[in-house]
């Protein structure tokens, strides 16, 4: 039986963290970090996320606000907004909630977020330092995985990790940050000849397709640790990208989904806006 990677534990320990770095950081500079949180649209998912987003501002002592745009706000406004918060005083980290209706392009908005500000950690920059090894803002769920592997005590360095999915947004962060801890990395995707051959051969297996319990048990071999970031909906439930009833006979260790990676996401969140609102004192 694996041991149950607690994310949900974990990243109340991250909060509490960020909770009493905060508290230490406002007593010392009397400065509020502050979140502004940009919603286009009623998608409930992104509602749901928007909404834990600003309970977790709440709880570890930020300001925060929450701008609820109509599904038919023009590209034009949006860039507005942007611009408007990248010079606001009171906000050190500014995030778009995506995705944005298919008339917003959103990579120019994502352009646009201030490098200072990107506490998501998809701007370019953000993204070219993480390429190049420089401190910037890291992609908040990639950065969770990496920091609940090391919670847990799973020792990343001379590992086979084997990444499987190569989004923006998971898959390829992910993957220089398992580099950046020296294990030995594959990145899998739909065009792979043999997914098993490869996911056979992870000491640490990371999977972000978006595809309900498409890992197997003859995927993986005896011990290895897996991180499941999948979120699917299936019969009103949440699954992962794994099996995992399957898969958790054979590894060592496994994260559920949900109370997996999810929590982390949000915790990696607060991180950065921490660290934000304190690059910004020591300029
Ligand atoms: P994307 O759809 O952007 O990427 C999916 C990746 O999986 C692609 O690279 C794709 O390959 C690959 N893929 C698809 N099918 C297969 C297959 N049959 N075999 C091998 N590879 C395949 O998804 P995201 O990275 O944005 O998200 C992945 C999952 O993680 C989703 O379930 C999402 O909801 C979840 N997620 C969870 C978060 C959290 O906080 N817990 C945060 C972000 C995402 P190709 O590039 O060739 O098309």
């Amino acid at each position: 039986m694996a041991k149950i990677i607690d994310g949900k534990a974990i990243a109340a320990t991250i909060r509490q963290e960020v909770a009493d770095d905060t508290a230490r950081f406002k007593a010392e500079t009397g400065i509020t970090p502050g979140l502004a949180v940009v919603i286009v649209g009623e998608d409930p998912g992104s509602q749901l996320y928007v909404s834990n987003k600003e309970k977790a501002c709440a709880e570890v002592g930020f300001y925060s606000e929450k701008h609820e745009l109509s599904v038919d706000t023009t590209e034009e406004d949006l860039l507005t907004l942007v611009e408007k918060l990248n010079g606001d005083e009171k906000i050190h980290g500014v995030l778009v909630q995506l995705p944005l209706p298919s008339h917003i392009d959103e990579d120019k908005i994502i352009d646009t977020i201030h490098p200072m500000k990107d506490v998501d950690g998809f701007h370019p920059v953000s993204i070219g330092n993480l390429l190049i090894g420089k401190p910037g803002f890291v992609p908040c769920t990639p950065h969770g995985i990496i920091v609940l592997l090391e919670r847990s005590g799973v020792d990343i360095t001379g590992k086979n990790a084997v990444v499987v999915g190569r989004s923006n947004i998971v898959g390829k962060p992910v993957s220089v940050l398992l580099l950046q801890e020296n294990a030995t990395v594959t990145i899998c995707h739909s065009r792979t000849a043999d997914l098993a051959a490869e996911t056979r051969r992870a000491d640490i297996l990371v999977v972000a397709i978006g595809k309900p319990r498409m890992i197997k048990a003859d995927m993986v071999s005896d011990g290895v640790v897996v991180i499941d970031v999948g979120t699917n909906r299936v019969d009103g439930k949440w699954a992962g990208d794994v099996d995992f009833d399957e898969v958790e006979k054979k590894a060592s260790a496994i994260t559920p989904v949900p109370g997996g990676v999810g929590p982390m996401t949000i915790a990696m969140l607060m991180q950065n806006t921490l660290k934000s609102a304190q690059m910004k004192v020591k300029k």
